[in-house]
């Protein structure tokens, strides 16, 4: 062998090393953050609010004088399917889904609600047409038809009303949405330990600066009886939820 061709093949050897380790820590790293995340049972929260348990992620639904409303659409289609018969409610009674932000994680069911509209948060658009790349290198991707939502956008389905509140940082279209004025379905814009608001993975937020500017903006809201995270459960004390991030 020439000994160019020895140098080239020890240069690619040890780039290649390199990129499998950091591949692979970085792998460590994404399941510790994992490991961190305390989603809940399926179960009935407060009347009509349900949480759905997908292994690391909950969807909600919540029930209203005409159907139901579901937040987000889980990990896998057959666990929702699965977690939602328990709960002995039809996922064609579904009226609409709410998807608050475009991760795999939450959006996987959508098919199983036939007589839904899904909504999507307008500026989520980005992260699914190529313009704004995940994780540095991937898309995420979604292959159904939805509907875009605006911030402050109000939205009456199911005998309920629903406001999109845009709170960007953990992707650039993140979106909280308030149900009846009085519960807050987070997605992954917020993190709660021990009942206090904190960052949601700093790891997996794609702008950590941007998501505290969006908790601040929503810390003062009044009258909302529940705070409802995709990953770390349930508050009903917003305002104890907020005191370190005022
Ligand atoms: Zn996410």
């Amino acid at each position: 062998m020439r000994k160019g061709t020895k140098t080239f093949l020890i240069a690619i050897g040890v780039v290649v090393g390199i990129l499998t380790l950091l591949v692979t820590a970085i792998g460590f790293k994404f399941k510790a953050e994992v490991n961190k995340m305390h989603p809940l049972e399926t179960k009935e929260i407060t009347s009509g609010v349900y949480a759905v348990n997908d292994g690391i992620v909950n969807m909600f639904l919540v029930k209203g004088k005409e159907g139901f409303i579901a937040l987000d659409a889980g990990n896998k289609t057959e666990n929702i399917q699965q977690e939602m018969k328990k709960l002995n409610i039809d996922p064609e009674k579904v009226t609409a889904v709410f998807l608050t932000h475009s991760d795999s994680d939450h959006v996987a069911a959508v098919a199983i609600f036939k007589n839904a509209k899904i909504y999507l948060p307008r500026k989520e658009e980005q992260m699914i047409n190529g313009k704004t790349a995940r994780f540095y290198v991937t898309r995420n991707k979604i292959n159904f038809k939805y509907t875009p939502v605006d911030g402050d956008e109000i939205i009456k389905t199911a005998g309920l009303k629903i406001q999109g509140i845009e709170t960007p940082g953990h992707t650039p279209g993140a979106m909280c949405y308030l149900v009846d004025n009085k519960f807050l379905f987070t997605g992954d814009s917020l993190s709660l330990q021990s009942g206090k608001v904190g960052l949601f993975s700093k790891f997996i937020n794609m702008d950590n600066e941007t998501q505290l500017k969006s908790l601040k903006n929503i810390a003062s809201m009044k009258g909302i009886n529940y705070i409802l995270t995709a990953h770390h459960g349930f508050s009903d004390n917003y305002e104890k939820a907020f005191t370190d991030i005022k």
